[in-house]
């Protein structure tokens, strides 16, 4: 399975993506993850890309184009992979094909996620990450707990910083100018699936698996 989980910020990529990863065994790529993670460690991806994301910008392609070749040219990802966060522009679409051919690889699917836009911004808002696994939970699934129930950590969740209100607006309107392109780009290689992501979790999933299969489409 090879697929690209593509939706504005909150929509539920990550969620269905761990579910995707979990069920298939292939690894989950957040590009969000990685360059968070580079930031907490403060290596020179981290340095360049922790401001920019802060104020909820793209990190150039160049640094993500580089970054994504080094993960889907490792081993781990030979037999599927559920992108998440990649691609976001036209351009790191282009180069990610042009990877994929050089890959030969030419079943990918993208998955693209719908919400209104006034339920993005109450679930981006009303969310904590954990700062020691980076899971994300809803506040309502976590009231009352002082651990975090993946990883166990205490006292661990946080308001990430691109998920306050001023920089959700910022992270919207970048989608809206600069990823929301991208689908146009794909639409016209006919592998693309849309659901709507205002519904539970496991429907979600549902409608995801049976589109799949109803287009036949094989991954
Ligand atoms: P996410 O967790 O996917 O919402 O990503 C968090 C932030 O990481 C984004 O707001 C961007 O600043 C940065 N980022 C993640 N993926 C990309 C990408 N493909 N291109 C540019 N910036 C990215």
């Amino acid at each position: 399975m090879r697929l690209i989980l593509f939706g504005s910020p909150g929509v539920g990529k990550g969620t269905q993506a761990k579910i995707f990863s979990k069920n298939f065994n292939i690894p989950h790529i957040s590009t969000g993850d990685i360059l968070r993670k580079a930031v907490k460690d403060q290596t020179e991806l981290g340095k360049k890309a922790g401001e920019i994301m802060a104020n909820g910008q793209l990190v150039p392609d160049d640094l993500m184009i580089g970054l994504i070749k080094d993960v889907l040219t490792s081993g781990d990802c030979k037999n599927g992979f559920i992108l998440d966060g990649f691609p976001r522009t036209i351009n790191q679409a282009i180069a990610l094909d042009k990877l994929f051919e050089q890959l030969k690889i030419d079943n990918v699917v993208l998955i693209n996620i719908i919400a209104d836009e006034n339920e993005i911004i109450k679930r981006l808002n009303n969310r904590r990450a954990c700062k020691v696994c980076g899971n994300i939970f809803a506040l309502k699934d976590i009231e009352g707990l002082d651990t975090c129930p993946v990883c166990g950590a205490k006292n661990s969740f946080y308001l990430r910083n691109d998920d306050k209100e001023e920089v959700i607006k910022n992270r919207l309107q970048v989608f809206k100018t600069t990823t929301e392109p991208v689908l146009d780009y794909y639409n016209g290689k006919g592998r693309v699936i849309t659901v709507n992501g205002f519904d539970t979790i496991e429907n979600v999933n549902k409608k995801i698996v049976e589109s799949l299969k109803e287009k036949s489409i094989s991954y």
